[in-house]
């Protein structure tokens, strides 16, 4: 029998080979806490209990693929983005905290107001959804070219009860659109944009086992992404619309001009809390 403190101890030496310290502790406060329900504190607190039989066994199980370097949050099979819980599976990119921002931009500038929202690659519909539940006046709309992906992000609605209307939708297709004569008054993606050169330098936790089709874009056509965005809001934004974009620090220059040369007006770049310019904003 194991107590909860020993399972603590036990999982963070384990992950050590593959997460600094720091990192592997806050890997197993995070796996024990939604594994048995309690908050970080009652897991001190109710450190000398043990485990029961059965879930001791779920857990042996779940450790054996921490330690393989499977993100802890596809373990769980949810994570935590904007105060609500998301299903998340390896069909879908885990919802990162950056993007919680582009969500807060686009409630500060559109609490209370009835306006139409489009998101463009929604994967787990983390935007989709906190835009939906932050703001119940709007409508929002959402569409990935991953079926798999737009099953997960269902799931996510209504375990968060929220309406969003999904479809299937490839971004490259900017002829034909999903929600056929809906104006819009907002498009908002958070799209691939990792340089495939990039993947060399990261953690394989996320080379690994995130969907690539989420991550990266090729080194010799880094925006076709916004490209794709900025084309499909021609067609659809209203005169008053906007376009709120996150992506890659390097890529702010020539993405401000993308949309300038696109038409669009007033395109200006945000940091994110870490210092990183994370978010363009435009007008059309
Ligand atoms: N829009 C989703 C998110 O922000 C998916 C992003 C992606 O797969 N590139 O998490």
């Amino acid at each position: 029998m194991m107590h909860i403190k020993q399972l603590v101890t036990t999982i963070t030496q384990q992950l050590q080979p593959l997460y600094d310290e720091r990192e592997a502790a806050a890997v197993a406060y995070l796996y024990l806490q939604t594994k048995l329900g309690m908050q970080r504190y009652e897991l001190v607190l109710h450190g000398q209990e043990s485990v029961g039989a059965q879930i001791m066994a779920e857990i042996e199980h779940d450790v054996e693929k921490l330690k393989e370097g499977c993100p802890v949050q596809y373990v769980l099979g949810e994570t935590e983005f904007y105060g609500m819980t998301f299903n998340v599976s390896p069909a879908v990119l885990i919802p990162r905290q950056e993007t919680e921002e582009l969500v807060q931009m686009v409630i500060e500038r559109y609490k209370g107001q009835n306006v139409r929202i489009w998101d463009v690659g929604t994967g787990s519909g983390c935007i989709a959804v906190s835009l939906a539940k932050m703001l119940p006046d709007a409508e929002v709309f959402a569409t990935d070219v991953s079926e798999d992906a737009l099953a997960v992000a269902r799931s996510n609605a209504q375990r968060n009860g929220v309406g969003v209307t999904f479809a299937r939708h490839d971004m490259r297709d900017t002829d034909h659109f999903p929600f056929d004569g809906t104006r819009f008054d907002v498009v908002v993606s958070n799209p691939p944009y990792i340089p495939a050169s990039d993947r060399a330098t990261m953690h394989r936790n996320v080379t690994d086992y995130e969907p690539s089709l989420a991550l990266f874009v090729p080194d010799e056509d880094k925006l076709w992404c916004y490209k794709a965005v900025a084309e499909l809001g021609r067609r659809v934004l209203n005169i008053s619309g906007r376009i709120y974009v996150e992506t890659y620090h390097d890529f702010h220059n020539e993405l401000t001009e993308l949309f300038q040369q696109h038409g669009y007006t007033d395109a200006q770049s945000f940091k994110d809390l870490n210092g990183w310019l994370r978010f363009v904003t435009c007008g059309r």
